[in-house]
């Protein structure tokens, strides 16, 4: 599988199973040991349920590891996914973690009311998919490949094309953090963020300097801006914008395992970037 090796460095945005990558947390270190990567975060969507076993396994092939998640938040009504890193477990009882409580909830219900329209027109039951699988966060994901395997579409993407995009009459929007509390929230439990795919070839533009000006004032620490997703032509005005403001720039490759194209290690945030990140963890606000 490994079918190129990597110079070290970090991907720092990869999904397991615990939320809707098809990957075990360990399958992922064993995975990023083979391609030759200096270590990886795993980010899973509003849960740090895979940490134990990736740190573990990271440990085990001899890589580093990053514990991180990917928050669902909104600015201003846009989507925008935060990255957070080193979070502090033990601050469990803190406002992050019942935000995130929240956040999962509301996808829960989200998508057992999505799964409910879908059935009279398509024959799948929640038990589809849900499963006995181990996500904490439901998805659209999880939906979409029940669709598939019932044999109603050949893959994840078909299935956002046709019937998942917010445009459906499926589709039910779910709660999400201002990004600005959550960057704040973050910090308070002894971790970093950085603004996930700034120039998402789905969004409507790339996010603006002004915004990203806003989010630097609220705390926000680095942007990634090697995506597989960005738009090569928004990056330009982003790029200076983060220098001008200071944001630390990350590359990541958002693996989902079989779930997308993206491949394990295709971008990542160079050794150097990543120090400079853990001495931000270890320096108290
Ligand atoms: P949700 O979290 O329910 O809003 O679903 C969004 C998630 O679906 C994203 O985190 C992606 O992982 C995934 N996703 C979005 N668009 C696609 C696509 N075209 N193909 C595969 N996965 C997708
Ligand atoms: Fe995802
Ligand atoms: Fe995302
Ligand atoms: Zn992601």
């Amino acid at each position: 599988m490994a079918e190129r090796r990597s110079q070290g460095g970090f991907d720092l945005h990869t999904h397991s199973s615990f939320s809707d990558g098809t990957t075990r947390p360990s399958e992922i270190a064993r995975e990023a040991a083979a391609l030759g990567l200096g270590g990886f975060a795993l980010t899973d969507h509003d849960t740090i349920a895979g940490w134990d076993e990736a740190r573990e396994a990271a440990a085990t092939v001899g890589i580093g590891f990053l514990p991180g998640i990917e928050i669902t938040s909104e600015h201003d009504g846009r989507s925008r996914h935060l990255l957070g890193y080193g979070i502090d477990p033990g601050a469990r009882g803190s406002e992050l973690f019942s935000a995130l409580d929240e956040v999962r909830r509301s996808r829960l219900q989200r998508a057992q009311e999505m799964v409910r329209r879908l059935s009279r027109d398509y024959a799948i039951s929640w038990e589809d998919v849900v499963g006995d699988g181990d996500a904490r966060t439901v998805g659209r994901p999880h939906i979409a490949d029940a669709l598939v395997l019932a044999g109603y579409f050949p893959d994840r993407g078909t299935v956002f094309e046709r019937v998942l995009h917010p445009g459906s009459r499926y589709y039910i929007g779910t709660y999400a953090v201002a990004t600005r509390d959550a960057i704040r929230m973050v910090r308070e439990a002894g971790g970093a963020t950085v603004l996930a795919h700034p120039a998402a070839i789905r969004q409507r533009g790339p996010v603006t300097d002004a915004e990203l000006r806003l989010l630097a004032d609220a705390g926000l620490w680095g942007i990634e801006l090697s995506h597989p997703e960005n738009r090569e032509s928004w990056l330009p005005p982003l790029e200076r914008s983060a220098a001008s403001i200071g944001l630390e720039a990350t590359g990541a490759s958002d693996y989902h395992g079989a779930g997308k194209a993206n491949r394990l290690g295709e971008r990542t945030t160079g050794e150097e970037i990543v120090a400079r990140l853990r001495e931000r963890l270890a320096t108290p606000s």
